[in-house]
Order: C-alpha cells, then structure tokens, then sequence
C-alpha cells in the first residue's frame, strides 16, 4: 500500500524548516520587545467555539471547518483560526482576573485547519502567527500593536508592505450602515452574484468584499461606512489615523475592506504586498471588543491580528529574501574500522558536551565517501580514527578548507576541545 499526505496538508522537510524556524524566531523577537507573551491552545476545540463567533454566514463557519464527532458524541473541530480559542482560553482561565496585568498581550505559532479546495498558497493544514491584546480601548494599542506587524515584516526584510485602514464602527454605526447599504443594493439585487444575493438579506457587508466582477462594479458608488460612524468610533478612528501619523506609518484607508470575520468592530486593516502584478493581504486584522464577553467574560476590548506563514514564505522567496542555513558541522569524525567505532562514540559525544555541532559516520563506509560527507554537512574540522588512531591515542584534526592540520591526543580533545578548533579556524594573517 502507497500512503500519501492528505489532500491540502504539506511537509515541512528538513530543507525548508530553518525558514520556519527563522520566521518563528523572528516573532518571537519582535513580539516579546512589545512585551507579548506566546499562549498555545489546543489543535482542536468544541464546534461552537468557532460557529457563532467566527460567524455562522462566514465561509470558515459554512463551508470550511474540519469538524467530527469523536467516540463520545462531541462536536469537536479541527482549529481554523487562532482568536476564538485564545478568547476562550481567556475566560476559562479567568486572565480578565484583576491581579493579572493588563492589557493582556498573547501571540501563537499555529497549524489551522480549513476544508477548502487546494491550490497555490490554499491549503487545508496551513499555519498563522497571531496576537491578541486585551483590555485596552485605547487607539494607541491598535497603532503599537499595527507597528508591531510593520517592524516584524522590517525584520525579516520584506520590503514594498503597505497599509489598509478601515473602520467598521460600533454597533450602532453598524446598524445604520447595514441598513443605508442594503437601501443602496436593493435596487441591484437581480445583477449580484449569487452568493452576494444570498448576503444581501443574511450579511450584507460581505458583499463589499466579493470577488465577482460585476459585484465589484456595483460596491464602487455604495456607501461608505466611515460616513455612518458614531461620533464615539469617529473619535477612535481619527485618534488612530493621528497616532499612525506620529509614528509615520503611512497607510491608505480602503472603503471596501470588510473582514471575512464577523467579529470585528471599530478598526480594522490589513498589510498587502505586490506579488507579480496582484495584490496579496499577508496580514489582517482588527479590534474586537464585544468577544469577551461573547465567550461569556466581562466586557474586555480586544485587538488582534493573523497571518499565514505560507504566504509569508511566498513573498520572501519572491523577493530573494535569503535566510540563514541551518548551522553547519564544526567537526566531521571519520571512522574507519570495527576498532573505532567506539572511540568515535565518545569522541562526537564529548565534543558535543563541549558545544560543538559534531557528527560522524555510523555506517562503517569507504574513507571517500565520510570525506564526501563531510563535505555535503559543510564541516569546519575533520578528525580521523582509525586502528592507528586508537591503539596510539594520537589523531590528526584537519581544517577541511584549507587543509592546515593540529596533531594532538584523544585525551586532549576529552578535555577541551576549544584551543584546537580555534587554533585550526584562527585567521592566517
Ligand atoms: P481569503 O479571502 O484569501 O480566503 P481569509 O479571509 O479566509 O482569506 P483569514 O481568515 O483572514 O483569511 O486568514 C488570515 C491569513 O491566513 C490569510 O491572509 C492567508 O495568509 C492565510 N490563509 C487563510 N486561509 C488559508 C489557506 N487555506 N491556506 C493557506 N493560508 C491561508
Ligand atoms: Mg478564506
């Protein structure tokens, strides 16, 4: 029997994972400059964490959840996104707690699940680096926490990132939005799509993010929303816009952006970047204040974002970005011989111990093709054993670049290794 990866998911090979690793480091850096502390929930979580809140007309919600029910009947689903369950984490671990210090900031590194159909950056096992912040209504964290994507994409050298701003308001602006949007669509209704008639009764603010071409046509002239904002989210709004200024963060606010989340209120936004002609979002998000308390918490103001680490992976490749190898050996051993084998075991050992990257052969093979390993593993210094080496205690390390050598003993290498590798990789002047 041939077994295959399911349909959508990837591996990660060994040739690709210092990517990963470079882009996991990288957030944890930036993150925890800002002060934000990594929260791990589970791969899977109860249906209901994601149905209403993620939103129950939402394509996640509708077409795309991994959901099943498990030996004993629960509903149970493969995570799609990161916010519903740190929510949920939040309340069920109390965080809103007064001795815990607010606001509460949280980033994640996680495997999402969606069931959709696989193509070119659309998979059905991707991954997303997340924030969350809590407790803070103040516009100031939705600019720091906005800044915080800019200087993570600064550091991993993606360049050509640009900002969309948009509010969605509160509540109430949402409901006087809604309705001038419908009054406006209504006459239109037998030109929509399909799916945006179907909206047009059930979430109307999503038809302002279709990708049908006609659909597009028709949003260009519909009202704005930042024309229906009350005077409250106006407020928050523009003490956004100006503390972007302060910090110089140049943005552009995009009318037409909604999210595909039907959490959010107030501000939302998304970075985009050139890729071969089309714009692509890397990165989106926005506030969410009434989540909390959804979940069943006390009101607590929130602010997150996600972003999909193919995407990510994508645009770095596409831009050259070239990011640091894995660490090479710094010592190869060569083992030729039964007699060595043991030696050889105490020799990568200790030099281990030591700190050293060190690796040998295992596999008892012709002295060409140990020296051709060392070669493929990039390493420094080449360390040989064989009957004469072990009988004597007496071995010869080498620098495999410029073939300069140190004679030195067994016993020498146990008890420190580091005057012979410095000696062998010191510049010769
Ligand atoms: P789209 O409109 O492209 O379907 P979305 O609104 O579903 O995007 P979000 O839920 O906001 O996307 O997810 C945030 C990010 O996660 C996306 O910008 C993208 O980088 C990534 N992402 C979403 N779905 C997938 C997927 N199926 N495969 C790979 N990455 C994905
Ligand atoms: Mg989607």
């Amino acid at each position: 029997m041939k077994l295959q990866k399911p349909k959508g998911t990837n591996d990660i090979l060994p040739t690709e994972s210092n990517k990963w690793q470079f882009i996991e480091e990288t957030a944890n850096l930036v993150f925890s400059s800002y002060n934000y502390k990594e929260i791990r929930t589970p791969i899977f979580e109860h249906y209901e964490v994601f149905s209403r809140s993620v939103g129950d007309t939402s394509d996640i919600v509708t077409k795309e959840m991994y959901d099943f029910y498990d030996k004993g009947e629960r509903h149970i689903t493969l995570r799609p996104e990161g916010t519903a369950p740190v929510v949920r984490s939040y309340v069920e671990n109390k965080m809103f707690a007064p001795e815990v210090q607010k606001p509460v900031k949280l980033y994640y590194t996680e495997p999402m699940f969606r069931y959709e159909r696989p193509q070119a950056g659309r998979m059905r096992q991707f991954h997303q680096i997340g924030v969350e912040c809590f407790g803070s209504k103040n516009p100031a964290t939705d600019v720091e926490t906005i800044a915080m994507a800019q200087a993570f994409f600064e550091q991993l050298g993606i360049e050509g990132v640009s900002l969309h701003l948009n509010s969605l308001g509160d509540k109430e602006s949402r409901a006087a939005y809604r309705q001038a949007l419908v009054d406006y669509l209504t006459p239109y209704a037998e030109e929509l799509s399909d799916d945006s008639k179907r909206r047009l009764t059930e979430n109307p603010l999503r038809i302002l993010d279709s990708k049908d071409k006609r659909d597009k046509e028709i949003v260009l002239e519909a009202p704005k929303v930042l024309d229906y904002l009350t005077e409250a989210s106006l407020d928050h709004f523009n003490q956004v816009r100006s503390m972007l200024d302060a910090l110089n963060i140049e943005y552009t606010i995009d009318h037409n952006m909604v999210r595909g989340l039907d959490y959010y209120n107030d501000t939302i936004f998304e970075f985009m970047i050139d890729v071969k002609g089309s714009e692509l979002t890397i990165c989106a998000g926005g506030r969410y204040d009434g989540l909390v308390e959804y979940f069943g918490g006390p009101f607590t103001p929130g602010f997150g974002f996600g972003m999909g680490i193919e995407r990510l992976l994508l645009v770095m490749e596409e831009q050259g970005i070239e990011i640091p190898t894995a660490n090479s050996l710094d010592v190869y051993v060569v083992v030729l011989g039964d007699e060595a084998n043991y030696p050889a075991l105490k020799v990568v050992q200790s030099l281990r111990e030591q700190g050293f990257v060190a690796d040998r052969d295992y596999l008892g093979r012709k002295i060409k093709a140990q020296f051709k390993s060392a070669e493929a593993y990039d390493a420094k210094l080449i360390i040989t054993l064989g009957e004469e080496e072990v009988t004597t205690g007496n071995i010869i390390v080498k620098n495999n670049e410029n073939r300069r050598e140190v004679t030195t003993t067994l016993e020498n290498v146990y008890e420190d290794f580091n005057p012979i590798f410095d000696e062998l990789l010191e510049e010769i002047l």
